[in-house]
């Protein structure tokens, strides 16, 4: 019982010191108003109502009247920047850079604000000049993440594999992105003809990570390019254990590798067993197309109506009306081609790629979304939108 009393007389208490505490407060932050010009409620006011113009020219009069005030300074650069007016915002980050009585931080910040400035202005080689002296201050991770982006943006692979080393942690090892910079140096030295430099960089991809499909998807590209088809089966082949959603992007390499090895059959055997262990695979145009032309038209057909009732899916019955319509008597094919064109509209998703991150649609499947920039992130079936 005396126990419970006790806590009968804390309440209160607490209660009291609080409500003190609030007043304080709320008196200090009085205090403190009287000290701030009117012109700052003012512009604060119109920020609030997002009359922006309206806020920069009561801003600009208050730091043109207040020039000591930095933070407000540093306020209305960013607000140009937000506004798009970069020559005003870069204007206003030298001038404050300029001045002598600027701390360390305060100087450090002004020149990563001033980095941000040229880089929205798309001028490069000036922000990285600028955010490449961020390092070892406060702003040098921040800095770096942007440079990771500009270097991206530029496609300076090398040194974007460098930027996103020294900023991996255990949040964010960056084994993807670094993989798919070594994929694209590549591809860039596979278009200047330099397939052993190529082969460098795609063990090294693999070497950061090992699930990298397309570094084998690349690998088998090399050596099929050499004639060595044998060895393009073998690494695409790799690809199952790594991520078996991405075996259609092999598909009709693979087909070709056999074909070109004398073993035509294996190779469609090889496909058709793939798709009865994952029925999602995106590959039944590649099958149907094999079947028709090492069989009938006929047996294709025949196939995918039997793969349709097994796994149902839009992509199939999609193939199925094509195949329908291309074989329907000459008096049935325009009205089979109106149903199909109007399936078509409205599953129109259903060709398309999608990415997981942004849902960008597109025909074609990117490595890296053109819309949000992440890497990895299209879903590797078309008509797939959650991965
Ligand atoms: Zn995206």
């Amino acid at each position: 019982m005396e126990f419970e009393a006790w806590w009968l007389i804390l309440f209160p208490l607490c209660f009291g010191l609080g409500w003190l505490a609030a007043r304080v407060d709320i008196r200090h932050l009085l205090a403190n108003s009287k000290l701030l010009p009117r012109q700052y409620f003012e512009g604060l006011n119109h920020l609030l109502g997002e009359r922006t113009d309206k806020a920069v020219e009561v801003f600009v009069d208050l730091a043109r009247n207040h020039s000591e005030t930095i933070e407000l300074q540093f306020a209305l650069g960013h607000l140009f920047r937000k506004k798009g007016e970069i020559e005003r915002a870069i204007r206003m980050h030298q001038k404050l850079l300029a001045r002598p009585e600027l701390k360390q931080h305060e100087k450090h910040s002004a020149q990563y604000e001033l980095a941000l400035d040229f880089m929205k202005a798309g001028l490069f080689d000036r922000a990285e000049e600028l955010f490449g002296q961020l390092d070892d201050t406060d702003f040098a991770r921040a800095a770096r993440r942007h440079l990771l982006d500009i270097y991206q943006q530029e496609k300076e692979w090398k040194k974007a594999i460098e930027t996103a080393q020294q900023l991996r942690d255990t949040s964010h090892t960056y084994q993807h992105e670094i993989a798919e910079f070594y994929c694209e140096l590549a591809t860039a030295a596979m278009t200047r003809s330099q397939p052993q430099e190529a082969r460098q960089y795609l063990q090294q991809a693999l070497a950061e990570h090992r699930k990298c499909v397309r570094a084998n998807l690349l690998l088998g590209e090399l050596a099929a390019n050499e004639g060595q088809f044998a060895a393009a089966i073998e690494a695409w082949l790799k690809i199952e254990s790594q991520d078996h959603r991405f075996l259609p992007f092999a598909a009709r390499k693979l087909l070709d590798a056999y074909d070109k090895l004398g073993k035509a059959e294996e190779g469609t055997a090889l496909l058709k067993g793939f798709l009865s262990s994952y029925p999602e695979l995106d590959m039944l145009d590649v099958l149907v197309e094999r079947i028709a032309a090492t069989e009938s038209d006929a047996a294709a057909y025949d196939w995918l109506r039997e793969e349709l009732r097994r796994n149902p899916t839009m992509a199939g019955l999609l193939k199925l009306q094509d195949a329908q319509t291309k074989s329907a008597p000459a008096e049935r094919r325009a009205e089979l081609e109106t149903i199909q064109r109007l399936t078509q509209e409205a599953t129109r998703g259903a060709s398309m790629y999608h990415c997981a991150s942004c849902g960008f649609k597109a025909r074609q499947y990117f490595w890296r979304c053109p819309a949000c920039n992440d890497w990895e992130s299209f879903l590797p079936a078309r008509g797939q939108t959650k991965a």
